[in-house]
């Protein structure tokens, strides 16, 4: 086990911290099954207070972009997860603003959850243009499924742990050649 359920994952991960809610968003759902972890789904305790339709859009939202981040380890993306995903966006209060000196940003335009979450999407959209969302991404592990940052210079990074997922994958790939 890499690190501990209960301390903070994103400083463990090094995630710039304008993707550090983005990263806890997308790992509210807990799905490891290695080691002592259970899958686990946090969402209800990330959204506080909802009703049914915040709490369907948070879904999709945390689905589709949890595809995205897998999509930005496989380079593939369902033509489905990219028509749900449009949807969802479209039901968020998104608001383009001047922030001065030429540039431009994208900003929730309504607070509550439905703001909330708009602050999230807002905060894929400009880390899409600045190269650091394409570093977000799904551990290729299938009982771990993290959604990690990939540091590495190539951006070629495939688990959440090199010592941790990175060796037992490939541990259990050599027993398999072996066997
Ligand atoms: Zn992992």
């Amino acid at each position: 086990m890499a690190w501990d359920r209960d301390k903070p994952a994103a400083e463990h991960h090094r995630v710039p911290p304008p993707l550090v809610a983005v990263f806890e968003f997308l790992n509210s759902c807990d799905l490891r099954t290695f080691g002592e972890h259970e899958p686990d789904d946090g969402l209800v305790g990330w959204l506080g207070e909802c009703d049914a339709d915040e709490r369907e859009l948070a879904l999709t939202l945390r689905r589709t972009l949890r595809a995205m981040a897998r999509a930005n380890r496989t380079g593939e993306l369902d033509t489905t997860v990219a028509t749900e995903f449009a949807h969802a966006s479209a039901a968020l209060p998104l608001h383009a603003r001047s922030l001065g000196g030429g540039a431009l940003g994208v900003t929730a335009a309504a607070g509550g959850t439905s703001g909330a979450l708009a602050d999230l999407l807002a905060a894929v959209i400009v880390a899409s243009a600045d190269g650091t969302w394409a570093r977000m991404k799904e551990c290729a592990a299938p009982d771990c499924r993290w959604i990690f940052y990939d540091h590495a210079k190539p951006r070629n990074g495939r688990w959440c742990s090199t010592a941790g997922c990175g060796n037992r994958m490939k541990t259990r790939a050599y027993r398999n050649r072996t066997a």
